[in-house]
């Protein structure tokens, strides 16, 4: 089966869901963005469980997840990628984007995460093209198939990102 996808404008910390999405830097200890809003809003747990996975692991690579618990956020779990920093390599770039979705719907089902919210990785301080990421996020969404993520909702923070993923989704 395939998920429903949704799109809603706001904040990912308000909206309910099993599992948020964080758009992650290498070294989990937090940075600004939604990176930021993420570990205000959801305390320091969060943050502790990011330096035990550091402790266990080191840095969380580019494309690869981790998950936490959500602290005081509306959720179960947080799940922690790191998107690629743009550098103009666009097949490079786009792979490593698309692993961050494919790599975190597959943590979320093995936690079996009904419903899922993701913000625009990559498209704010890390500068990928907002078209391009949108494109490669609702693909790589759209071609995910499983039988326990029920519904992904992509947060879009801007109203550019969400113009382009209303448009994506027509
Ligand atoms: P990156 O380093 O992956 O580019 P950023 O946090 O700088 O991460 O930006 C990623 C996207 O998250 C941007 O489109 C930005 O507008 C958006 N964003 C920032 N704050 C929030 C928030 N509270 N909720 C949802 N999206 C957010």
């Amino acid at each position: 089966m395939k998920p429903t996808i949704e799109i809603i404008k706001g904040d990912i910390t308000k909206i309910n869901a099993d599992a948020i999405v964080n758009a992650a830097n290498l070294s989990l200890l937090g940075g600004g963005g939604v990176d930021g809003a993420i570990h205000r809003t959801g305390g320091k747990q969060i943050l502790e469980e990011c330096m035990e996975i550091r402790n266990r692991q080191g840095k969380c690579k580019t494309g690869e997840a981790v998950f936490t618990s959500a602290g005081n956020l509306p959720a179960k779990y947080v799940i922690h990628t790191v998107g690629p920093i743009w550098n103009n390599n666009e097949e490079k770039s786009s792979k490593l984007l698309a692993n961050c979705y494919n790599n975190s719907l597959k943590l979320a089902e093995s936690l079996g995460v009904k419903t899922i919210t993701f913000p625009n990785i990559s498209t704010g301080v890390y500068r990928f093209p907002k078209e391009l990421a949108g494109k490669i996020a609702v693909e790589t969404v759209r071609n995910f198939q499983s039988d326990v993520i029920e519904k992904v909702i992509f947060i879009c923070f801007d109203d550019e990102n969400e113009e382009i993923y209303k448009k994506l989704l027509q």
